[in-house]
């Protein structure tokens, strides 16, 4: 089954820390901003496909999230018009190598390997009520994330505004918006599902990446 990604994405934006009890569990408030960090594109992959854990990466985390397409071009759009920007809503797992995001401090390795980004069909805005919609996160068929996405703190409407005052959003480009309470790690081996009940879900074996043990550990020679 393809993935509906067309146009394709040109970039994905998401936000960290935008649910209070998750922000808590991570020994974090929520910011008084959107923090906001970008996944690539080859992050992503449909549901059914793989999870590759890189190796040598140490743990690696699930996070169910609400994502959303955007439908036409936003640059500098009003809060009150934003949702006219966005054409499908769709189930994405931002998955994420959390001893090396600790490490480094900025994302974009923790959050960018191939593969880190399943996301579920895309399912048009029209006629979806955002403010019933729940996610959730199972792993081995057991429950471990279910949350509200009224509890948000930065909501869609919001976050469109204030992404297209930073950056111009593309037809396609996808925003995600951040992860409730419950986050926790995946390995080789599991199955991890999210969903959003009503509009769809992305369920995804992990396995372990092939190939050498990661080369560039903290650490290892330099020679
Ligand atoms: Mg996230």
């Amino acid at each position: 089954m393809a993935l509906r990604l067309d146009p394709y994405p040109t970039k994905i934006v998401c936000i960290g820390k935008n649910y209070v009890e998750h922000a808590k569990e991570m020994g974090a408030d929520v910011p008084s901003e959107p923090l906001m960090f970008l996944k690539p594109p080859s992050t992503l992959i449909r549901a059914g496909e793989e999870i590759l854990v890189p190796p040598g990466v140490g743990k690696v985390d699930f996070e169910g999230e609400v994502a959303f397409r955007v439908g036409r071009r936003a640059s500098r759009v009003r809060e009150q018009d934003a949702l006219g920007y966005l054409s499908d809503v769709l189930p994405l797992n931002d998955v994420t190598a959390r001893d090396l995001q600790k490490r480094d401090g900025q994302w974009s390795r923790a959050k960018g390997f191939d593969t880190f980004c399943p996301v579920g069909e895309p399912v048009p805005l029209k006629g979806v009520d955002l403010a019933t919609l729940r996610i959730q996160t199972r792993v081995n068929g057991e429950l471990k994330q279910d949350g509200a996405f009224a509890d948000a703190v930065f909501q869609i409407p919001f976050l469109v505004a204030f992404i297209s005052r930073i950056m111009t959003l593309e037809p396609g480009d996808i925003i995600t918006t951040g992860t409730p309470s419950g986050i926790g790690p995946i390995v080789p081996w599991d199955e991890v599902e999210i969903a959003i009940p009503g509009v769809g879900s992305v369920k995804n074996p992990v396995r372990a990446g092939a190939g050498e043990p990661w080369p560039y550990a903290v650490g290892a020679s330099a020679s």
